[in-house]
């Protein structure tokens, strides 16, 4: 099905132009350009896919790809250059360095949460490395996959990226074909799709996965702020969003506090009657409507009801005393409930974090030094975060993916130059005082090894 394309798109990576300083320039500048000329376009199909407020389509879409597009081109010369390696004496008289190179075609596999963020960040990072790209929005946000495909090709060089529109089938169709390179994100049940698919050809993956991401509030927190943090967090994009607090733990005494201070934020974020917030998103679409519906079955809701099935809209809410074997609690809730879990203490809330697949993110919220480094160094996360939720995902020094369940290889910034490049291991000798080199060349005998 897409085998016209892809004799293309390797005829285009195999010019050598994209690996030239000059084009990755090139093709950056564009994307910004793109984001640029058509920011209102994108607040419209955010809207339409979302129903998300232009700040945040503005904050956490476009601007954030324009400023790693921005960071690429500020840092690309130096990203570029080989990168020396200490030696041992054996070698000192040879150059050795890594120079990183790109892998050629890679296809990227986006989601509907963040559907510019999620399809253009890692485009900038394989094009900043230098590789040709086939790009598949997910059809999930089917505004948001539309305006990529009429908008980016006006942009950008079309003889080495290419966006795909399709469902299921359509990515089926190209996970046939050999790619030097794949970016996935989205679920790890279809993650696993994409890597048996990979390993086929041997084809190396970065895979950006989801999973529960957890939080725990320490006596003694103002209560006040880790409520507005926690919301925030939770209920942005009605609570799509892959790094989102999955749900809250504490002891039992401080439940009801912290309920109370949820409760007050709620109002303040988005009024007593959310549904007519216009900062306040809905569920993208029937199916995940339902889905979520389900992880309330039972539970006890401390605020929120009211939702509208019609409309998509799953109010701001709160579960109160959840256990481990609810229903809210076995799969990533991807809406906006926040269950909370007492727990008898922190270590209890180790132990179950440590019981299960390994988080996205993990979020803690104390003052107390000693109670943070035995989260941070009794767990395993992709990301851990001390007193606020989601923002390591706008500092792009810092790595961004999973581990375990929630993922594999890590982007954002350099990290994604380096995980879009192969790392070639460059060793430059000369042909002369080749009498150094005796020792290793045969016969062998005793007497050169100095017996
Ligand atoms: P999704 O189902 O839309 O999947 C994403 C892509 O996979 C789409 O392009 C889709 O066409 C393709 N796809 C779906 N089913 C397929 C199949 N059977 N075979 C081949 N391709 C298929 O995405 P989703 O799972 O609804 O997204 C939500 C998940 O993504 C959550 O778990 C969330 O945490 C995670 N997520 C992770 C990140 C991250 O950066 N780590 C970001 C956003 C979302």
């Amino acid at each position: 099905m897409y085998e016209l394309m892809m004799k293309d798109v390797r005829s285009a990576f195999a010019t050598g132009k994209t690996r030239t300083y000059e084009w990755r320039i090139s093709q950056l500048k564009a994307i910004m350009r793109c984001l640029q000329e058509n920011s209102d376009k994108i607040n419209e199909v955010l809207f339409k896919d979302l129903h998300k407020h232009s700040l945040e389509s503005v904050v956490m879409e476009a601007n954030m790809c324009v400023s790693e597009a921005i960071d690429c081109i500020n840092n690309l010369k130096d990203w570029m250059k080989p990168e020396k390696v200490s030696k041992p004496a054996l070698y000192m008289m040879d150059t050795a360095y890594i120079q990183s190179e790109p892998y050629g075609v890679a296809l990227i596999i986006g989601a509907w949460n963040y559907p510019i963020q999620l399809t253009l960040l890692p485009l900038i990072g394989a094009i900043a490395a230098g590789n040709c790209v086939v790009l598949k929005p997910s059809e999930v946000s089917a505004a948001s996959a539309q305006f990529l495909q009429d908008y980016l090709p006006k942009y950008v060089d079309n003889d080495c990226i290419k966006v795909v529109n399709g469902a299921v089938p359509e990515t089926t169709a190209l996970l046939k074909e050999k790619f030097d390179f794949i970016m996935y994100t989205g679920n790890s049940f279809v993650a696993r799709i994409v890597m048996e698919a990979a390993s086929k050809h041997l084809t190396p993956v970065l895979l950006e996965l989801g999973g529960k991401s957890p939080a725990y509030v320490d006596k003694g927190t103002d209560m006040e702020v880790v409520a507005r943090r926690l919301c925030w967090g939770k209920f942005a994009n009605a609570g799509q969003t892959c790094v989102a607090p999955d749900y809250v733990m504490c002891q039992k005494d401080m439940q009801d506090e912290l309920i109370k201070n949820l409760k007050a934020t709620i109002e303040a974020f988005y009024t007593a009657d959310p549904k007519s917030s216009d900062s306040f998103g809905r569920i993208v679409n029937e199916k995940h409507f339902q889905r979520v519906q389900k992880l309330k079955k039972g539970a006890e809701v401390a605020v929120g009801g009211g939702d509208v099935e019609e409309e998509k809209y799953i109010a701001p809410t709160v579960l109160r005393d959840v256990k481990l074997t609810d229903p809210v609690m076995q799969d990533e809730i991807f809406g906006p409930l926040l269950p909370i879990m007492p727990v008898q203490d922190h270590a209890e809330a180790i132990k179950i974090i440590n019981d299960r697949d390994k988080p996205l993110s993990l979020y803690v919220f104390s003052n107390n030094k000693s109670l943070i480094q035995e989260f941070r160094l009794g767990t395993s996360s992709g990301a851990f975060l001390v007193n606020d939720t989601v923002v390591h995902g706008g500092l792009n020094t810092l790595p961004f993916g999973g581990v375990g369940n929630s993922g594999m290889g890590r982007y954002h910034g350099k990290h994604s130059f380096d995980s879009f490049s192969h790392q070639k291991a460059v060793l430059e000798k000369s042909l002369a005082l080749d009498s150094v080199n005796q020792l290793r060349y045969p016969p062998y005998s005793d007497t050169k090894l100095g017996w």
